[in-house]
């Protein structure tokens, strides 16, 4: 072989290798729609990680979707929910892969499938072939592109382990070509109990990378030290990008480096379904809710058991640990190895967070009038509260807190570069009850109280059941031994709630703490006030961030005229009659229309204010007889595409739509086909 051949048959072998080196076996794409993704692994949904990639199929249907390895058609699943028409094609080195949002299935497949909802009667259906019945070839033609189940038309593409558990695509053997960047924009230091402080507060501490210029380098590097006392955290807000102008995704890799070692690491590989709500553990929820955006958190809380972090590593700095300032660097990576960093120094407050001396206070007598002072309101975190006083407040001495109906201890008080006192405590999870919170000037002892905070409180712990009563009687909020990640203290608060022009049968209640994830649901019972006739339409309702009322369900009817509904969030709720029927709108035929397509996608809209729709409550008659109809709740149609021609002639469709409320509207659509 002459010399040139050697040489380029090394090159050809040299790059394979370092290609594939990047992850498993190389697959064949999944769809001729695009190469482009929209979404990547182990993104934020709702309560859970997104469990593949998401493709770009342009807002159309219809794209072709392959086999992208040899393997065997194992189960088919088809609701109006979730990845709506759905195939999974166990492949043969064992790991399984899932396209979801299909419009329609290859031929064979897809007079599997009608058969089986034929025999079933219904529209949902979930089929588990024999090893031999599809078996397919990389690169088969399998499925359509659509848009069933919940979103807009793509392709949803997953590979699984052969336990189930959702594995990256972007690193298991399907490739996009990325050369962009991952950008850090924001970080966020939270100090992580009452005797700490970032800046001189006890509240989280935000700051733009940006802000500070991006170098060609991808490295930022913070202007001002950051100055820390006791333990801190760290959160980090990072997005990556394939195409310039394309969709933000998740990165695949966080490092947080203390002091030039590693003291978090953050990778998505894989995670289980059985551990997908930890997500509320792994990004920070309050920042969240507090519309702050989506952080990854940098520490682990206690139950985050998420394989996405080396097991010895917690993120926790305690920074009375060290002397000298410390620097500390963020890495940001994605699959194809592009990285942006943010740098900055921590600066240890060398003095600690002041404590109270309790003999000193003691000694002064206190007035417990509270006549003419300000009421404040403290904010609430994971294990403490503080309070910032108000500028008008200018103690001449130390400010002096006081839980007097409480065990807690005394307040900690700081002041910062701005000369406002925080005063902060932990919080007791073992008490319930009023709490008083009277601050005094130890300048002024004889003054009265200088301001004055007050709550009611009911402490809950995890893996104990507990019941709170509100305290109009009607309503109880029962805690189960799975509600909970962390011990909290339940109050209610006393700020206003949306009003929507609903008819509300008793008053709201708005329930915090709404910034801590529950675990698991927690029991809401309420008392139907008397004289109440149509029970099924009243529902307990929680106002969802997305500023409507959701429906708690399932509901229950319980012996003491009370309705029972689980909520796995806490925030406000009401009871609500939803008396008002459904909406249902011919879309395609319009009434009286003359149709020219044999099988034509016969399509109603259908609308309703609060309790909205289940898919059994939704039905479809052609001609007088039930037809297999597919809810599609984004777009909130129903539909169906007769399988056979029909017969020139006249032909009568009827939707009977049934909210959960249980008011019914029925629409009949009259059309003639030519
Ligand atoms: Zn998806």
């Amino acid at each position: 072989m002459p010399w040139l051949a050697i040489a380029i048959v090394l090159v050809i072998s040299y790059t394979i290798e370092a290609s594939e080196n990047q992850g498993a076996k190389r697959l064949v794409w999944p769809t001729d729609a695009s190469h482009l993704i929209t979404s990547s692994f182990a993104e934020y949904r709702d309560s859970h990680f997104h469990s593949g990639i998401d493709i770009k199929t342009w807002g159309k249907t219809g794209y072709k979707v392959f086999a992208v390895a040899d393997g065997w058609v194992s189960r088919i699943k088809v609701s109006p929910y979730g990845f709506g028409r759905a195939l999974y094609i166990t492949l043969n080195d064992g790991r399984t892969v899932v396209y979801g949002h299909l419009q329609d299935f290859a031929d064979r497949i897809s007079d599997y499938v009608w058969n089986a909802q034929k025999a079933h009667g219904q529209y949902s259906v979930e089929l588990f072939p024999g090893k031999d019945e599809f078996p397919v070839k990389a690169g088969d033609l399998v499925a359509y592109t659509g848009e069933s189940g919940i979103g807009p038309p793509h392709l949803h593409f997953e590979i699984r382990n052969a336990g189930e558990e959702p594995l990256n695509p972007l690193t298991q053997g399907i490739r996009i070509e990325d050369s962009i960047r991952p950008v850090i924009s924001e970080i966020a230091i939270a100090p992580l109990d009452d005797r700490s402080r970032v800046n001189g507060s006890p509240v989280p501490y935000f700051a733009t990378p940006t802000a500070a210029g991006q170098s060609k380098y991808g490295a930022t590097v913070l202007d001002n030290p950051i100055r820390v006392q006791g333990r801190i955290g760290f959160s980090v807000k990072a997005d990556d990008w394939a195409v310039a102008n394309g969709n933000a995704f998740n990165v695949y890799r966080i490092t947080l480096q203390i002091a030039d070692s590693t003291c978090f690491e953050t990778t998505y590989d894989q995670f289980s379904y059985a551990q997908t709500r930890k997500i509320l553990l792994e990004r920070d929820w309050r920042f969240d809710v507090q519309g702050d955006g989506k952080f990854v958190r940098l520490y682990r809380h206690p139950k985050n058991t998420l394989p996405f972090h080396p097991s010895n590593l917690k993120g926790i700095i305690n920074c009375n640990d060290y002397e000298s300032p410390i620097p500390f660097r963020i890495v940001a990576e994605d699959c194809a190895g592009n990285s942006a960093e943010v740098r900055g120094e921590l600066l240890p407050v060398a003095k600690s967070v002041d404590s109270e001396n309790e003999d000193y206070l003691n000694e002064i007598e206190f007035l417990d009038s509270q006549e003419g002072a300000i009421s404040i309101t403290p904010a609430f975190f994971d294990n403490y509260l503080s309070v910032a006083l108000p500028a008008k407040t200018t103690p001449r001495g130390r400010p002096v807190g006081w839980l007097r109906a409480s065990t807690m201890p005394m307040l900690s008080w700081q002041r910062n570069e701005r000369g406002i006192w925080y005063g902060t405590a932990p919080l007791d999870f073992d008490y319930s009850g009023q709490v008083r919170l009277p601050i005094y000037d130890d300048g002024a002892p004889d003054a009265g109280a200088l301001c004055y905070a007050t709550w009611q409180q009911w402490g809950v712990r995890p893996n104990r059941q507990r019941t709170i009563t509100f305290p109009d009687s009607q309503v109880t909020m029962t805690f189960s031994n799975n509600s909970l990640w962390q011990p909290i203290c339940v109050r209610f608060d006393s700020a206003k709630y949306p009003v929507g022009g609903f008819p509300y049968l008793t008053r709201a209640w708005k329930i915090e703490p709404r910034d801590i994830p529950l675990a698991g649901n927690v029991e809401i019972s309420w008392k139907i006030p008397p004289n109440q006739t149509a029970l099924k339409q009243i529902g307990i309702y929680r106002w969802s961030r997305r500023d409507y009322w959701k429906i708690l369900t399932p509901v229950a009817y319980s012996d003491d005229d009370a309705i029972d509904a689980p909520t796995d969030e806490l925030g406000i709720f009401a009871l609500i009659r939803d008396d008002q029927p459904p909406e249902v709108t011919p879309v395609f035929p319009k009434d009286g229309a003359v149709v020219t397509t044999s099988r034509p996608r016969l399509v109603v809209h259908i609308g309703d204010v609060l309790s909205g729709f289940d898919e059994d409550g939704l039905r479809m008659k052609l001609d007088g007889d039930p037809v297999i109809s597919e809810y599609d709740p984004d777009a909130q149609t129903v539909a169906y595409r007769p399988h056979e021609s029909l017969t020139s002639g006249e032909h009568q469709l009827t939707a009977e739509v049934r909210d959960r409320a249980g008011n019914v509207t029925t629409k009949q659509i009259v059309f003639h086909l030519r």
